[in-house]
């Protein structure tokens, strides 16, 4: 379920060529500078479970 919210975050929020988060503009009419803070939470949240399967933890 978390990994489907990154998912759809990361599909959604991309680099525009403006160097601004089409995400964020699509959704809320901000011009928020590329990576956003929500691009920041899922790679994060994915790099964390990445390393606890490096480990040998189920996250
Ligand atoms: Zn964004």
């Amino acid at each position: 379920m978390s990994n489907e919210a990154e998912r759809q975050i990361l599909v959604v929020h991309l680099l525009a060529n403006d160097g601004l988060c089409t995400g964020c503009r699509a959704w809320w009419s901000r011009l928020t500078p590329y990576p956003c803070w929500q691009v920041n939470w899922a790679t994060s949240r994915q790099a964390r479970s990445m390393t606890a399967a490096l480990l040998g933890g189920r996250a």
